[in-house]
């Protein structure tokens, strides 16, 4: 009975190697598996009758069934790795595996394009003097329009639609003007130079030319014999740094409450050099800012004695200025929040 058995399992292996040798792929040799060796295979058929052996034989049968078990597993591994060990081999051959091509790029964050531009005004009159000053967005009525020469029911009002909250007499800032009472009074009697960044708001229907907010960088000097030439030279050679030292630039007449006299600067194209395109609408001309010499009220106001004292200031939106530079035809994109935009800058 037991060499019976014995003689079965020498075939059993037998057969198993000569199967595994002749298993070309993973398949075939899944198959040679459940086939010999697994729960229902050939192997546990003739393991099951251990328990039918005279007790004395089984001692015997069982040490030869596990070493024919133990070989076999050991067969069907090492057949296994190697034809794992060729499939990758092929795959390389055919597949043409390149370990020179680049990774996958990590997603890296940027700027903001107003920060940038911002970030680039700042600098430029950081390099020319002036010091940043941070002003509050909700601001009183008095600042945002009275003590800059704006007073109630005056038809410059119109020039701005405001939020106005639930506060009386307190509202959103519709400019970054009501920063230089708050820099005067602070800074009283010395000489003021800063620049004051900021978000602005309006009460405005959002379209391509307009947003309810925005950003704006209004600078201020103020001292003694501080004159329309020091504003109009100091206002170039920003523009200079800015767009360029070969940039002209032209200064025309405006009026703002705040300022008097009052001009707007404009400088050349950037898109065109001043030929004439669709942009600058065929003139050759970009306006850049807003400028004049402060107001004698909005002086003291602040608390400088306009017969002693004289200044300037200036206003200017780094997104229309990021639109100019950049061709954005739609000042919407700014806050879309809307990466295939963002993502060019
Ligand atoms: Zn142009």
């Amino acid at each position: 009975m037991t060499s019976e058995l014995s003689d079965a399992l020498r075939g059993l292996e037998g057969a198993v190697q000569a199967d595994l040798a002749a298993a070309a792929d993973a398949g075939a040799l899944e198959q040679v598996r459940i086939t010999y060796l697994g729960r229902k295979g050939a192997l546990a058929g003739l393991m099951g009758r251990l328990p039918s052996l005279d007790p004395a034989e089984r001692p015997a049968f069982g040490k030869v069934a596990n070493e024919v078990k133990r070989r076999l597993e050991e067969s069907f591994q090492a057949r296994q790795d190697a034809l794992e060990a060729a499939a990758r081999a092929a795959a390389a051959a055919t597949e043409g595996l390149d370990v020179s091509l680049p990774g996958r790029p990590l997603p890296v964050g940027r700027l903001h394009p107003s920060t940038q531009a911002l970030r680039r005004i700042c600098q430029i009159w950081a390099d020319m003097g002036f010091q940043v000053y941070r002003s509050r967005d909700v601001e009183t009525d008095e600042r945002n329009f009275g003590l800059l020469n704006i007073p109630l029911h005056h038809p410059a009002r119109d020039m701005w639609d405001t939020f106005y909250t639930t506060a009386e007499g307190i509202l959103l800032r519709t400019h970054t003007s009501p920063g230089q009472i708050h820099a005067m009074r602070e800074y009283c009697p010395q000489p003021i130079r800063v620049i004051l960044p900021g978000m602005c708001y309006r009460y405005e229907q959002i379209t391509a030319r307009s947003e309810i907010q925005f950003h704006q960088v209004e600078g201020l000097a103020v001292g003694r014999n501080i004159t329309l030439t020091d504003l109009k030279g100091t206002l170039i050679n920003f523009a200079h740094r800015m767009f360029g030292q070969e940039r002209r630039v032209r200064f025309r007449a405006s009026h703002f409450p705040f300022t008097e006299p009052s001009a707007e600067m404009d400088v050349e194209c950037i898109i065109c050099e001043g030929k004439g395109c669709s942009i600058c609408k065929k003139s050759g001309w970009l306006e850049i800012l807003g400028c004049g010499m402060v107001h004698p009220v909005v002086l003291q106001n602040g608390g400088y004695d306009p017969a002693v004292f004289s200044g300037f200031a200036f206003g200017m939106g780094p997104e229309r200025i990021t639109m100019l530079r950049h061709r954005i035809e739609d000042i919407r994109y700014f806050w879309a929040n809307d990466l295939r935009f963002l993502e060019q800058f």
